[in-house]
């Protein structure tokens, strides 16, 4: 398959390429290989992009709903029609096994598209009466907003910012993470197929520097990012100096706690996909996970019978369900961590090494009798390793499980129906599972609290953050007035 897309930016609803940029070279993490080259966004690229967003929007507002909404919904069904081709893609892109990817990504982007596309008709403002008099709101758009993505689901990415944006009456620039270029290009080519104006959505290419470019141009008026809390930081701060609107989809070191009285089963799958799907590459991963002590033995007995079920090789063979790390670096800075945790005494219980195979594989692994202080239980390592901690009581597990500056996920395997409210009431963060991990449904807001982030993606809450209110105060009598 040939992936080397038509040029390297989509704006004003074509193709174009300006190779003064910085050369992109996107590599296959499963074979190390070259297999397309793009070019950053030089200044020209950002203020083109930027203008064609400006200009587009007042005329894609002044659509009715329905209209915006059907373009979504079209673009759900491209999406759909071409998910063999699009997870290919994503797989290259990313590395992630196309098992995961043909389920996942474009199928979630697609998600994303229909139910902002039919939620876009009944986004309504309300009427206060007064008296006699009365106030109207409307929700109007935000004007410009730019996306800026991770690299670990690129097509989703794009789609959770742009569907909500555009359902709004918005239009948006969309800067893809330099590692994985390729799939936002198929999201703005498909939303212009499907009938979205040529301005409407844009994608430019570049390092950070062209998303901190973005962030702090007067056209902009709202900036969503996903990232790491360092990023997020320098984002956040550098949007506040225009007062724009932000939506922050940062990092976390979620907890998943399992009491003695759970499915063992169960519990083994809510660690496994909220640790090793995507090879570990997914924000909400309940990386420290708490066991209670009666289970632990019967719980890794399990886990590491599990893993031997773990199918490594070319991310493309439907039957491989374990890919590789999305870069070299990502895998140097894993690895780092995997040090770590032996030098700080933590017990290697599974893999840990390198696999004899191109491209940036490594086990999946997993380290047991953790504590709390550890480095591989306080910081985000991004791949594929679990950190198993033993506990005693409900209100200890709780302390440690919150003890933590991140607050994006949290989840809890139990049987004890009453337990596992408090527990989702007690937790410090944005998304919460009771019985299960990781799972990410349109209909439901997504998000965290803490330094994980502000805003929510995803349902309704999402439209709070691509709309602002205007309230509309009518006089019925004379006004009067002191002179
Ligand atoms: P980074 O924070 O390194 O980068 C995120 C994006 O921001 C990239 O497109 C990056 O460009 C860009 N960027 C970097 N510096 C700036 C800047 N100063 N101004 C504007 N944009 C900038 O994250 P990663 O791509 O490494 O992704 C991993 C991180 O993302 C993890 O921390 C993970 O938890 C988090 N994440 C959060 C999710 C959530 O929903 N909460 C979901 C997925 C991931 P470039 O890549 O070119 O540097």
């Amino acid at each position: 398959m040939n992936v080397q897309p038509q040029a390297s930016h989509f704006i004003d609803g074509a193709y174009i390429e300006d190779t003064q940029g910085e050369r992109i070279d996107v590599i296959y993490p499963a074979t190390g290989a070259v297999i397309a080259t793009l070019h950053s966004a030089t200044t020209a690229i950002v203020d083109q992009a930027l203008a064609s967003a400006k200009c587009a929007q007042k005329e894609w507002a002044s659509w009715t709903a329905t209209e915006r909404g059907r373009v979504l919904r079209r673009a759900a069904d491209i999406m759909r029609e071409r998910n063999h081709a699009l997870s290919v893609l994503e797989t290259y892109d990313t590395g992630k096994p196309y098992q995961e990817t043909s389920v996942v990504d474009a199928t979630s982007g697609a998600d994303a598209l229909e139910y902002f596309g039919g939620l876009a008709a009944s986004i309504t403002g309300e009427h206060i009466q007064l008296g006699d008099d009365f106030v109207y709101t409307r929700r109007e758009p935000l004007g410009v907003c730019v996306g800026i993505g991770a690299w670990n689901y690129p097509t989703q990415i794009a789609c959770w910012k742009g569907a909500p944006a555009l359902a709004c009456g918005n239009t948006m620039v969309f800067k893809p993470s330099e590692t994985t270029p390729l799939c936002a290009l198929k999201v703005a080519e498909i939303l212009h197929e499907a009938g979205a104006p040529a301005g409407v959505y844009n994608v430019i290419q570049g390092y950070g520097a062209v998303g901190a470019s973005l962030v702090t141009d007067a056209r902009v008026d709202k900036v969503s990012l996903t990232g790491s809390v360092p990023t997020g930081r320098k984002v956040y701060q550098a949007a506040a100096e225009g007062i724009r609107h932000v939506t922050m989809e940062l990092g976390g070191k979620s907890p998943l706690v399992i009491f003695d009285d759970a499915d063992v089963e169960n519990a083994v799958s809510g660690a496994i996909l909220g640790n090793f799907y995507s090879s570990g590459q997914v924000c909400s991963n309940g990386t420290r996970v708490f066991v209670q002590r009666g289970i632990k033995d019967a719980f890794l007995k399990r886990l590491t019978a599990r893993l031997a079920d773990v199918k490594m090789g070319d991310p493309q063979d439907p039957d491989v369900n374990f890919g590789p790390v999305v870069s070299e670096r990502q895998r140097d800075i894993v690895e780092g961590f995997i040090a770590k945790g032996v030098e700080e005494g933590a017990t290697l219980v599974t893999g840990g090494k390198r696999v004899d195979l191109d491209g940036f594989f490594l086990e999946p692994t997993v380290f047991a009798d953790v504590t709390d202080d550890m480095t591989i239980a306080r910081d985000e390592i991004f791949g594929p390793v679990m950190s198993v901690l033993d506990f005693e009581t409900e209100d200890e597990v709780l302390a440690r499980a919150n003890d933590t500056a991140f607050g994006l996920a949290a989840g809890v395997f139990t049987a004890d129906l009453t337990r596992a409210h408090r527990m989702a009431a007690g937790f410090e963060a944005g998304t919460c599972y009771i019985n299960t991990y990781n799972d990410a449904p349109v209909e439901a807001p997504f998000g965290g609290s803490k330094l994980s982030g502000v805003g929510r993606e995803n349902s309704k809450a999402a439209i709070e953050h691509y709309s602002q209110i205007k309230g509309v105060y009518v006089r019925m009598r004379d006004l009067e007035a002191p002179f």
